[in-house]
């Protein structure tokens, strides 16, 4: 497994819309693996291909947040909301590509969502809570949005100016 190095915002190749998974082979298998162990080393909840500047319709993620709970590593490949509860809740989110920024996103309680294994098997399955939240917010990757596209615009900017000297001050070490 590799470690692969997390695109920060700004970046073109976050901004864009990802092409679907046709190829269900062993280098998806091991991109997916490769998507995890990042995910994991930063820590982070869940980790979306494009982040790592693959532009392709892949997310990883593992919500169980407990010490000592048991990892629970999923992988969906070219996954869908099909379907979305009128119940909506906030979390206060961030991302591996905006690393120390924080804001509260308003999105449904639950959502349904299906996706392929990396076998390329269909699966369907209801999401809640932080795994609800996660789902939406890395499906919205493979869509080039990110989660501060749902502040306001002075917000919005005030934090992508943090990232530019952010990315600036890492880029002089
Ligand atoms: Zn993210």
């Amino acid at each position: 497994m590799t470690l692969k190095s997390i695109l920060i915002h700004p970046d073109p190749r976050l901004k864009k819309a990802c092409d679907p998974v046709s190829a269900f082979d062993t280098e998806l298998a091991r991109l997916a693996d490769d998507m995890l162990e990042t995910m994991y080393d930063a820590p982070g909840i869940g980790l979306a291909a494009p982040q790592i500047g693959v532009m392709n319709r892949l997310i990883v993620m593992d919500c169980v947040k407990e010490e000592g709970g048991t990892p629970d590593p999923m992988v969906l490949v070219n996954p869908a909301v099909v379907w979305e509860s009128e119940d909506r809740n906030v979390y206060e989110e961030g991302c591996l590509s905006i690393p120390g920024q924080y804001a509260e996103v308003e999105r449904p309680t639950m959502v349904r969502v299906t996706w392929q294994d990396v076998d390329g098997a269909v699966k369907e399955q209801e999401f809640d809570a932080l795994w609800a939240t996660c789902v939406q917010h890395e499906i919205d990757h493979l869509n080039g949005t990110l989660f501060i596209d749902y502040l306001k615009p002075m917000r919005r900017q005030m934090i992508t100016r943090k990232m530019q000297k952010y990315k600036r001050e890492m880029a002089r070490e």
